[in-house]
């Protein structure tokens, strides 16, 4: 069995996070990815269990106060967490996990799984983030409005973690997280 490892992933909303990620574990089908629990309501083509499990906050708040999210914030209006079970369990079978989480989140992770690798996806720039944004097509005015403030907040952190890349080129960005989570271990590395 080999040693687990946490890989948190963080970068402002619409910066191609989802994108990337799903590239990510398409060329390394070993890596796990750590389904969240939400309040948001679902988008259009999202499904229960896949993207996210949805449920209803007093749910939610029940959860916490059990005691059983790794980590857990509120982000837009909504409530966002990792369920501890499957993270802890991959993680003593020696897997590695991938947790797509923002800021307050990531800071939370650091206190269960210190060695944790955190990355930051970093927009081309602001403008370029807000036109992403808005392109989605499926957030209010004031869904953006809220998102491209944490955006700036969450950015201003950046340095925080082990690795910040820009999403400018999918291809690039993708090669540079590859290289930097698979250059000591060649057994992760496929191609
Ligand atoms: P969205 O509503 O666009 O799917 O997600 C909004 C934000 O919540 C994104 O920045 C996403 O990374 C973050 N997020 C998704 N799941 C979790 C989670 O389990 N915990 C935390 N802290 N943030 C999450």
């Amino acid at each position: 069995m080999g040693i687990g490892r946490l890989v948190v992933l963080t970068g402002p909303s619409g910066v191609g996070k989802g994108t990337l990620l799903q590239l990510l574990l398409k060329r390394h089908p070993e890596l796990r990815l750590s389904i969240s629990m939400t309040t948001r309501s679902p988008r259009p083509g999202e499904v229960n269990g896949q993207h996210y499990l949805f449920t209803q906050r007093d749910n939610f708040q029940t959860l916490i106060d059990q005691g059983q999210f790794l980590e857990w914030a509120e982000f837009a209006g909504n409530w966002y967490g990792t369920p501890r079970q499957p993270v802890d369990e991959w993680i003593q079978q020696g897997e590695w996990v991938i947790l797509e989480i923002e800021l307050h989140g990531a800071r939370q992770i650091r206190e269960s799984y210190a060695d944790a690798f955190h990355i930051f996806l970093l927009p081309p720039s602001l403008a370029e983030l807000e036109r992403r944004v808005r392109s989605r097509g499926h957030d209010s005015e004031e869904a953006i409005a809220r998102r491209l403030k944490r955006a700036e907040a969450e950015i201003a952190a950046a340095d925080e973690f082990d690795m910040q890349v820009v999403n400018d080129d999918l291809d690039q960005a993708l090669a540079a997280i590859e290289a930097s989570l698979f250059a000591r271990s060649p057994a992760h590395a496929h191609d």
